[in-house]
């Protein structure tokens, strides 16, 4: 049944079956939530784990997006996926609204609990990837704090990261070590049927493990286990409990071959990547496994290097999936002048299983421009920053681009 179409024109099934948690514990309608926009509960933002589920589930925030959503009314926080339905793109919510099973009675007050969750527990990461934040990872808050406390950043960037480091500190990071947090998994827990983890880096988060092992003793081999990994560690507790599943799924993020990656997705170590890739592809055939590749400024040329890396490994169907890099815009893949995108789009003409993938960067470059001087003078700044911190200087791995940027700062 299309919902969209027969309830209403703005009826959107998430907010009947999807709980989404910032790293934080805020909580959102769903992920293609981008905005600033989060439930609310006793007129601030509802917490997981500190406020009572029910009463941010049940609460007045969620029946009133619900009720809204049956009289066919817009909301603020859901104008991205009216805008792509604008343009006729299939918007997330035309998508859930066709993938995702009703509860039953369609109301904004009939008590049903969310069988979907989409969970962020923390911060922990072992990285610091250069198109993440200090929310996201703990160890660029820690890089981030250091070199805002030591340097003279321009505003663009003090203010990003000013904000950044200061909602870390505002909030309370065992959000989801509570009793209340407990008590909302064992209540969802038997009756789950899509599990998502990410984080922070979501192996590294035991609690993740701790609601992996209390779907196996509620029996719910039927709930979607999936999560999305740096591949840099195979905790056995995690990666061994996937057999018990029907059906699940592991998202491998990886930004480019050997070094390239190492630089964007700092410090990873390439043989430990390699190592783990094999390893996934050992894991039960009803595991679905694919390589996420965010696109960005540094790794243009290394698209054919990662899907031929893919294909001389692959022992096993993996998919590759583009994911397109908006913010920083400073590392946005399209700020290159238009003769370098030009060139990417000509070093994509190769026969691949991945055709698809490969036409939408294609599309995605020659459709965008990001281009201008003061968005080169920001990446080289950028990179002047990290290379200072770490210990990759990024003309040893990026000679090309390296000479790109020096040419567009002397004309
Ligand atoms: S309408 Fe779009 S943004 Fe709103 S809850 Fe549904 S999928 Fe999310």
């Amino acid at each position: 049944m299309n919902f969209g179409r027969t309830v209403s024109d703005t009826f959107c099934m998430y907010p009947w079956v999807n709980v989404h948690t910032n790293t934080d514990g805020r909580c959102k309608l769903c992920c293609n939530i981008y905005t600033e926009d989060y439930i609310q509960h006793e007129g601030r933002d509802a917490i997981l784990g500190k406020d009572p589920w029910e009463a941010i589930w049940y609460g007045e925030h969620m029946v009133n997006v619900r009720h809204k959503m049956l009289a066919g009314e817009k909301l603020k926080e859901c104008t991205r996926c009216y805008e792509h339905e604008e343009k006729g793109l299939e918007s997330s919510r035309q998508w859930a609204n066709k993938a995702l099973p009703a509860p039953g009675i369609i109301e904004p007050f009939t008590k049903f609990d969310p069988t979907y969750l989409e969970l962020r527990l923390g911060n922990v990461c072992n990285l610091k990837c250069a198109g993440c934040w200090s929310v996201s990872s703990d160890q660029l808050y820690k890089e981030r704090k250091q070199i805002l406390n030591q340097e003279q950043l321009p505003t663009w960037l003090y203010d990003q990261w000013k904000h950044e480091v200061d909602s870390v500190e505002k909030f309370d990071w065992s959000w989801y070590e509570t009793e209340e947090f407990q008590y909302f998994i064992d209540s969802v827990v038997p009756n789950l049927k899509r599990l998502y983890l990410t984080g922070g880096e979501p192996t590294l988060i035991n609690m993740n493990r701790v609601i992996i092992d209390k779907l196996i003793e509620a029996n719910n081999h039927g709930c979607y286990v999936c999560w999305t990994t740096n591949l840099t560690n195979w905790p056995p507790e995690f990666y061994d409990k996937l057999d018990f599943f029907d059906a699940s799924e592991v998202q491998m993020s990886i930004d480019g071959f050997e070094m390239t990656n190492t630089y964007c997705r700092y410090p990873t170590n390439w043989k430990s990547v390699e190592k783990n890739f094999e390893k996934a592809q050992r894991l039960p055939d009803q595991c679905t496994l694919k390589v996420y590749f965010v696109y960005q400024a540094w790794n243009i040329f290394d698209v054919r290097n990662v899907i031929e890396w893919i294909s001389n490994n692959q022992r096993r169907r993996v998919d590759f999936v583009p994911i397109f890099l908006e913010s920083p815009e400073w590392i946005h893949s399209c700020i290159w002048p238009k003769h370098v995108r030009d060139e990417v789009c000509e070093s994509l003409n190769f026969a691949t299983p991945y055709q698809g993938a490969i036409q939408s960067i294609i599309n995605y470059t020659q459709n965008t421009d990001k281009y201008s001087k003061e968005n080169i003078e920001k990446m080289s700044y950028y990179i002047n920053m990290l290379d200072k911190y770490r210990k990759h200087k990024f003309k040893d791995i990026f000679p090309e681009l390296d000479f790109i940027i020096q040419h567009e700062q002397s004309n």
